[in-house]
């Protein structure tokens, strides 16, 4: 499996990391290494200092696509959660200036740890769904999939015109305005709604 992810996909979020919104999704991978499943603690990488948080709402493909229409990219998912995009910010921005890739930053193990899974029927895309985070028991991040600027359905269809979907894949959606930095003994517990599916232990 393969785990996509979308960036600036949040106006508030693009404006607070001073970054354009672009015409097309800003598209990056997470290797499966990345994966970190609901109760498995986070260990702080040593080569930042910085490492920030980035709660997203993440959907699962179910199966094989390619140059996917948007108008069927739904059938494509059934379940969703929320995952946090790890992020050591730090080292982002040297890649940045410098003009490279971002993946040493953003594809570490266990940046990519995801809640338990329910299924689409559970929430009402249509009205929009709301998701948070909280840290230490204070909420940190919330947002709304209606205030994505690239809908679900148009971040499947745009992937699969460069990259197969497969069943099992992940997609981070990108995250909202709150990004900040996390440290070690912090516990970040993320939700859909009321609905905590996600909890990590910083170690
Ligand atoms: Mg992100």
């Amino acid at each position: 499996m393969k785990i996509i992810c979308v960036g600036r996909n949040y106006a508030e979020h693009a404006k607070e990391l001073n970054n354009a919104i672009e015409d097309n999704p800003v598209i990056f991978m997470k290797p499966e290494t990345a994966l970190l499943t609901p109760r498995q603690p986070f260990f702080y990488p040593k080569f930042s200092t910085d490492v920030h948080h980035e709660v997203e709402l993440v959907v699962r493909i179910n199966k094989v696509g390619k140059n996917i229409a948007e108008r069927f990219a739904n059938k494509y998912y059934e379940e969703l959660t929320v995952g946090i995009d790890f992020t050591a910010r730090d080292l982002q921005q040297q890649l940045k200036t410098k003009g490279l890739p971002w993946e040493l930053a953003k594809a570490f193990d266990g940046s990519a740890p995801i809640g338990s899974l329910i299924k689409k029927e559970e929430v009402d895309l249509k009205a929009g769904i709301h998701f948070s985070l909280k840290i230490n028991g204070v909420e940190q991040q919330k947002g709304n999939s209606l205030d994505m600027i690239h809908s679900i359905d148009k971040i499947i269809a745009f992937v699969s015109n460069y990259i197969t979907l497969k069943k099992g894949d992940l997609i981070f959606t990108g995250t909202p305005k709150g990004v900040s930095a996390i440290k070690i003994n912090d516990v970040l517990e993320a939700f859909i709604g009321d609905k905590k599916l996600l909890t990590v232990k910083v170690k």
